[in-house]
C-alpha cells in the first residue's frame, strides 16, 4: 500500500461506489428481509438445461479453455435462435461472439467502439454498468430520460433528437428495459432506427430481457429495422431466458467488424469463461416455444401477485410490460426520497428493494421511484405482499 495522499482509485471510477445490488442483497442477509432488490430467480431454470452442464462437465467438454469466441455449438445455437424468433440471420463464426454474460459483452463494447471523449447517448434510468463502462472507456454519458405518461415510461423522442451531437459516437439502448419495465414501442424504435442512421451512429442494444415481455407487449430487435444489422451490437444472455443467472453466459450478434472489435477488447478482460455451461444453453436455446411461452405466462402471473400488493400497501405502480421488475412511486405513501425508504425498508417490514434514483444522472427525476423484482416463488412473493401491507396501516 502506498503512503501518498493520491487515491487509490482512480478517477475514471471514483464516483462508482459499491453497486446498489450488492448493498441492497447484503442489507437482505443481514435483516433476514425477503429480497425483491436483486434481479434474479429463487428457482433454477429447466431440470434438462442443468442436466445438460453436468453432462458437459462429466463428459470433459468446456473443462478446458474454450476457443475465444465461443463453443461452436453455443454460437451457432444462438445464430439459430435469431433467425427462428426475428427471422434475423447471422454468421455463427462472423458474427456471433459469446461472453461472460451481458455485463461482459457491455463491457467489451463500450471499451471496444469508444474513444476518450466520445459521447454515448444512453436512456436513463439506467442500469448501472452503464454509465461505469462509459466511464472506463473514457466517454462521456448522455442521458435521455424515460417518463412516465398514461402508466407506462415513455421516449421523448425530441429528446433523443436532441441529445445527440457531433461528438456522439454511439446509442446505447436497452428495451426491455430495466428499471422501468417499459418495452419500447415499435414507433419508438423506428425513430430510434431513423436517427441512428441519419447521423451515421453505432448501436449498442441490451436486449437481456427479450423474451420477458408481457400482454400484448411485443419484444422488437433494433437490428431488425432497416439500416440497422450493421451498425447495431445486440446483447443478450442466458441469465434471464433460463434462470442461470450465476452461470454468467451471454452473446452478441452483430457485422464481422463490430464482433472483430468487441473481441478484440473482450480477449483481455476474460479470455474466455463458462466452458462447460456454453453447451448447456446451446441446448437450452433450441427449447420449444412452449418453454418460453409458459416462463414468460407464469411471470406475468407473478407481476400481477406483486403489482396487485403493491397497490394494496399504497404504492403507485407503473406497469411494466416486461423484465423482472415493477417500478413504483412512494409519493402516495407520504414518502419522498427513495434511497432512505429502501434503506429503512427491512426494518419496517422485512422486505428489500431498489431505489431507482441510483439510475439518474439527475437523481431528483427518480427520487420517488422504488423497484421490486418478482421473479419469485408464489410463497415469497404472497408473504412480502402481506409484509408490504403493514405500510398502509
Ligand atoms: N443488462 C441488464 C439490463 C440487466 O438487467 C442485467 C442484469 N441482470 C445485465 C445486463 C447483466 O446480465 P448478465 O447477468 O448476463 O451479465
Ligand atoms: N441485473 C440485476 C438487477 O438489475 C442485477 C445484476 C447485478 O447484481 N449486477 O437487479
Amino acid at each position: 500500500m502506498t503512503s501518498s495522499p493520491r487515491p487509490l482509485l482512480n478517477r475514471r471510477l471514483a464516483e462508482f461506489g459499491t453497486t446498489v445490488f450488492a448493498e441492497m442483497s447484503a442489507l437482505a442477509l443481514r435483516t433476514g428481509s425477503i429480497n425483491l432488490g436483486q434481479g434474479f430467480p429463487d428457482t433454477d431454470g429447466p431440470e434438462e438445461v442443468r442436466e445438460a452442464a453436468v453432462r458437459a462437465l462429466r463428459d470433459g467438454r468446456g473443462n478446458q479453455y474454450p476457443p475465444g469466441p465461443g463453443v461452436p455449438e453455443l454460437r451457432t445455437a444462438v445464430a439459430a435462435h435469431q433467425r427462428r424468433r426475428y427471422n434475423l440471420s447471422f454468421d455463427p463464426d462472423t458474427e456471433v461472439l459469446v461472453t461472460a454474460g451481458a455485463t461482459e459483452a457491455i463491457a467489451a463494447a463500450l471499451l471496444a467502439l469508444v474513444e476518450p471523449g466520445d459521447e454515448v447517448v444512453a436512456l436513463e434510468p439506467y442500469y448501472d454498468s452503464y454509465a461505469a463502462c462509459v466511464a472506463l472507456a473514457g466517454g462521456r454519458r448522455v442521458p435521455v430520460t424515460l417518463r412516465p405518461r398514461d402508466g407506462r415510461f415513455r421516449l421523448d423522442l425530441d429528446e433523443l433528437r436532441d441529445a445527440v451531437t457531433d461528438r456522439t459516437r454511439l446509442l446505447l439502448i436497452n428495451t426491455p428495459h430495466n428499471p422501468t419495465g417499459t418495452v419500447l414501442t415499435r414507433e419508438e424504435l423506428a425513430a430510434i432506427a431513423e436517427l441512428a442512421v441519419e447521423r451515421d451512429l453505432l448501436v449498442i442494444t441490451d436486449e437481456v430481457y427479450e423474451h420477458l415481455v408481457y400482454d400484448d407487449a411485443e419484444h422488437v430487435p433494433l437490428a431488425t429495422f432497416p439500416g440497422m444489422r450493421e451498425r447495431t451490437v445486440t446483447i443478450s444472455s442466458a441469465g434471464k431466458t433460463f434462470s442461470f443467472t450465476g452461470w454468467k453466459v451471454g452473446w452478441i450478434t452483430a457485422a464481422p467488424e463490430l464482433v472483430t472489435a468487441v473481441r478484440s477488447a473482450k480477449q483481455y478482460l476474460t479470455y474466455v469463461s463458462a466452458g462447460p455451461f456454453q453447451y448447456a444453453v446451446a441446448e437450452a436455446l433450441a427449447l420449444p416455444d412452449s418453454y418460453f411461452d409458459g416462463f414468460r405466462s407464469d411471470l406475468q402471473r407473478k407481476r400481477d401477485l406483486l403489482g396487485d400488493g403493491l397497490r394494496a400497501a399504497g404504492f403507485e405502480v407503473y406497469q411494466p410490460q416486461g423484465t423482472y421488475f415493477i417500478t413504483t412511486d412512494i409519493t402516495p405513501l407520504g414518502e419522498k426520497d427513495a434511497y432512505a425508504f429502501c434503506r429503512a425498508l427491512p426494518e419496517r417490514c422485512g422486505v428489500v428493494a431498489i431505489p431507482n434514483s441510483v439510475f439518474y444522472d439527475a437523481p431528483d427525476v427518480g427520487r420517488n421511484q422504488v423497484r421490486f423484482a418478482f421473479c419469485k416463488k408464489d410463497g415469497t412473493l404472497s408473504e412480502a405482499v402481506d409484509r408490504l401491507r403493514r405500510l398502509a396501516s
